[in-house]
């Protein structure tokens, strides 16, 4: 029952414990052993059973090693996006790396599913100006990239946040879905996913949702959040801690409870649905 026209959309970012911390060297991820493809199945088998479509952003390494996980994924109807190669903070890199990186996640991704490969979602939300324009030359879309610590990152803390449209065309013909926050009193909270779906209640993040004025609501989760068993790798900083681990017993169940409960699309149908009857969408931003 996919559904177009919902503001809601369902996003994976598709990696490995090992290969979303900051710590563990890309040399260093052949060492470990693979757990994203169980955790994967999980998510598959729920959006299977809900009748729901989402896009998973997929780490061009992981594909390289699990390319018969990503065929399965496009063959299940969702839409495959890229999630780069090596996943290195972007405002980290020099702008030639970064071509590099996104490049080839595009190649590997698209020999493998024959399709074009529209979206892309950066390492942590890590997107800068630059490498925008990188991934329009590139032949990406669409981004999915600023969150609340972009905004924070990039320009003054608060600045430009309040607008209730989060799909917004910051190029010509290339366009960003923002991920969700809310502001209450004077503060702004994220709640797109990951970490913060886990953190709330499920019934509180439910009544966010129903009172949601951004549109489009993205959501999105990670593999190893549904796997109470994946290695635990401590960090000395509290909040990567609770970034990682806080709540993962519960994830699969409060997933269930939402994908029966708001019906989801998928990136490209949102985005070639506005394309259908685009009269709409004029707030540029100077990102
Ligand atoms: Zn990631």
């Amino acid at each position: 029952m996919e559904n177009t026209s919902s503001p809601f959309i369902f996003t994976v970012d598709v990696e490995d414990w090992f290969t979303n911390g900051r710590t563990i060297k890309i040399e260093e991820w052949g060492n470990y052993k693979l757990r994203v493809e169980r955790n994967v199945e999980k998510l598959l088998y729920l959006l299977d059973k809900t009748q729901q479509k989402g896009t998973f952003f997929v780490l061009g390494w992981i594909a390289k090693q699990l390319p018969l996980l990503i065929k399965r994924i496009h063959q299940h109807g969702h839409e495959i996006a890229s999630h780069g190669y090596a996943h290195e903070l972007v405002y980290r890199q020099k702008p030639h790396i970064f071509r590099k990186d996104v490049r080839n996640a595009k190649i590997v991704l698209e020999d493998l599913i024959g399709e074009q490969v529209l979206g892309y979602r950066a390492p942590c939300f890590s997107i800068t100006p630059w490498a925008i324009d990188i991934l329009q030359q590139e032949g990406y879309v669409y981004d999915s990239s600023i969150a609340l610590n972009t905004w924070r990152r990039t320009y003054e803390p608060e600045m430009h946040i309040i607008s209730n449209n989060h799909f917004i065309e910051i190029r010509n013909q290339f366009y960003e879905f923002m991920l969700p926050f809310r502001r209450i009193g004077s503060y702004t909270i994220p709640l797109g996913g990951g970490g913060y779906f886990r953190l709330y209640p499920y019934f509180i993040y439910k009544r966010m949702l129903y009172h949601i004025s951004q549109i489009p609501f993205v959501f999105y989760i990670h593999p190893y959040e549904l796997d109470v068993r994946h290695p635990r790798y401590w960090s000395t900083n509290i909040m990567e801690n609770v970034r990682m681990y806080y709540g993962v017993h519960s994830t699969y169940q409060k997933l269930e409870h939402l994908l029966s409960a708001f019906p989801f699309t998928t990136m490209r149908s949102y985005y070639d649905a506005f394309l259908r009857n685009s009269n709409n969408i004029k707030w540029f931003t100077e990102f």
